[in-house]
């Protein structure tokens, strides 16, 4: 199967590395109080972050400068086994990510580190559905609401949409896509759909 995964809030735990190192000490040197992931109740960190998003924006141009990318910690959700062990079995990994070219060193460099099989390859899109829809991708892993609907409406692709902060007010059964299916579990989700329910008898 092709199976395409989304990086930050899939994979790569980008919000809570940027939280720690660049808001709160912001928040900090305001005497503001500091936040966590479950704070971000919008991907749009400027929404959830209680400072002018003007300044948002700086630190976030400012962690990517500094290479964030290369150091975010994968979330430990059994993912990144499961895709080692996926890719292994014949399955390709495609990696499709809202992220700029620019950071694709650094994405690259974080990939290695990571041991994440690399077979498919690296996608750098604003339009996700259209890259998933010409790769002929079968399964993708997104956290963000619109983008899993988007890509559930317009390709042949089942979608997977992982619970996180920022997109457990957005669930409407009029917005959902069918093919959308939320969960807590991706690693055990993602098995299922690929391999079948274990059986063990
Ligand atoms: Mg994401």
């Amino acid at each position: 199967m092709r199976i395409g995964t989304d990086l930050d809030g899939v994979l790569a735990d980008f919000p809570s590395t940027f939280l720690e190192q660049y808001i709160n000490p912001a928040l900090e040197s305001r005497n503001q109080k500091t936040i966590t992931t479950d704070d971000i109740k919008h991907w749009e960190f400027e929404k959830s972050i209680p400072l002018n998003p003007m300044v948002t924006d700086t630190l976030y141009r400012k962690a990517i400068a500094e290479g964030i990318f290369r150091f975010l910690p994968t979330y430990h959700n059994g993912l990144v086994t499961l895709l080692q062990e996926l890719d292994l079995r014949g399955h390709t990994i495609y990696y499709i990510t809202s992220r700029d070219q620019g950071t694709s060193e650094d994405t690259y460099e974080w990939l290695n580190s990571t041991k994440l099989p690399f077979s498919g390859g690296v996608y750098f899109t604003k339009n996700k559905a259209r890259v998933c829809e010409l790769l002929g991708i079968d399964i993708m892993l997104e956290d963000l609401y619109e983008q899993a609907n988007e890509i559930a409406d317009k390709t042949e692709a089942s979608v997977l949409l992982i619970k996180r902060p920022w997109n457990t007010e957005m669930y409407s059964p009029y917005t959902m896509s069918m093919r959308t299916k939320i969960t807590n579990s991706p690693a055990t989700d993602l098995e299922n759909l690929v391999l079948g329910p274990r059986c063990d008898f």
